[in-house]
């Protein structure tokens, strides 16, 4: 059923976009699958890879191929980030933050553009988004990384914390308060590069898990933010931001599905040829159905992780509207089951089934990570609550 629902979402791709995903796949099996449990021990430099990665053209996904990227839509970014989850998630999400912060270069003015993109393009150096900050996380109106006016420019204070890519990229997208007390108008999104005075890296953090997202943070001391170095303007930033957070948080969904699909596979395999009390542990009833209830629950997720994928690069206005309820619903739908469902894949491998060689104790800690990033369970529950008020008030 859960294949069956790739099968069909990949059959709206362009030829171009499916062969791309294809690449994405033999990638995840033959790069990233090896590699993931060495970036985990932190044996291994994440940064080799993602720029194998950037030449095979999976961090250009939806730049125009006009400024040297593939020019594709958002369908294809998901399910490439899909299938390299199934490897490892950490890298996945690595990259496709990468992505982001370039496709957002490409859109600032022409000098900056021209001196960072092509860099960015070839992976030679790497870009991230800065939001969350030691104090500040859901509630982003509150930041304190404070902006003071400077000629020709603004004069930077501030931290920033939970960056993926902070552990290596050179330029961060970075919100910042130009009004201490303002709110959301007083918030702009900067360009900071990490090669400029006033700029210090904070020592990567060595989580549990997704080790491979190079998570960190960094410290702003008087950093000089000159004029053209400002991408958005303040009262428009925090909105802006906001507006590519539906495809991050369907894609974080595809992502976990990606993960569950694995484990899935991974445990159906094992199960077939393990044998207990004389036959497959597959033939046990018990352990059959837990199984059933994972491939139930990822084909639901696919469900609406594929519906608010197709409303977010909808051409009409009018099916557009609902991609905020449903990327959210998919995002909480991931943020809740994923986890659940890896311990009973976890089970299905008895004690075996924690051994580093296999993916699912990695996955399980990528899962609950997936929950915090681009807005946590109890988010997507705060603004699924809204919506749901505002539609009995409107009946
Ligand atoms: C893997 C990963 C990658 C990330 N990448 C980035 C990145 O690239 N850039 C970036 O800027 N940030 C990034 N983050 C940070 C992420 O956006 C934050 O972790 C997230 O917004 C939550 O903030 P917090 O961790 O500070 O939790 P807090 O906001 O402090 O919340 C703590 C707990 O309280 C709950 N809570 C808060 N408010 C409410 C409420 N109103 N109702 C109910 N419960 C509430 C939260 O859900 C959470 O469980 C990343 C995080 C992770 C785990």
């Amino acid at each position: 059923m859960a294949d069956d629902l790739v099968a069909e979402f990949d059959a709206t791709l362009p030829a171009a976009d499916l062969a791309l995903v294809r690449r994405a796949t033999q990638f995840a099996r033959e790069v990233v699958a090896l590699r993931a449990a060495a970036w985990q021990r932190g044996e291994l430099d994440v940064r080799a890879t993602l720029r194998e990665a950037c030449s095979a053209g999976l961090a250009s996904i939806e730049l125009p191929a006009s400024l040297g990227g593939q020019g594709m839509r958002f369908g294809a970014k998901l399910r490439i980030v899909e299938e390299l989850a199934k490897a490892d998630f950490g890298f996945a999400f690595a990259l496709v933050n990468h992505h982001n912060a370039l496709v957002r270069v490409a859109q600032a003015e022409e000098s900056t553009r021209a001196r960072l993109l092509p860099e960015l393009v070839a992976g030679k150096r790497f870009g991230a988004s800065a939001y969350t900050e030691p104090a500040h996380g859901s509630d982003l109106v509150q930041l304190e990384t404070y902006a003071d006016r400077a000629d020709g420019g603004w004069r930077v204070t501030g931290s920033k914390s939970w960056i993926t890519g902070a552990a290596w990229a050179d330029v961060f997208l970075t919100l910042v308060q130009i009004q201490p007390g303002s709110g959301a108008a007083g918030i702009a999104l900067v360009l900071v590069e990490a090669d400029q005075e006033g700029f210090h890296r904070d020592t990567p953090y060595e989580t549990a898990g997704g080790r491979a997202t190079g998570l960190g943070g960094f410290q702003l001391r008087d950093y000089f933010v000159p004029d053209a170095a400002v991408l958005q303007a303040p009262g428009t930033a925090l909105r802006a931001a906001l507006e590519g957070i539906n495809g991050a948080r369907c894609y974080v969904a595809a992502m976990c599905a990606g993960m569950l699909e694995s484990a899935l596979d991974l445990a159906i395999e094992y199960a077939t040829k393990r044998r207990a009390f004389g036959q497959p542990t597959i033939e046990f009833q018990g352990l059959r159905w837990s199984l059933v209830e994972v491939a139930t629950d990822l084909a639901a997720l696919r469900l609406l992780t594929y519906r608010a994928a197709r409303l977010i690069s909808s051409d009409e206005p009018d099916l557009r509207k609902f991609a905020h309820a449903a990327a959210a619903t998919a995002k909480k739908f991931a943020g809740d089951r994923t986890l659940h469902h890896l311990s009973s894949c976890i089970q299905a491998l008895g004690a075996n089934g924690l051994r580093e060689d296999y993916p699912l104790v990695r996955h399980m800690l990528a899962a609950k990570m997936a929950a915090f990033a681009d807005g946590t369970t109890e988010m997507m529950n705060d603004r699924l609550g809204k919506l749901l008020a505002a539609r009995v008030a409107g009946a």
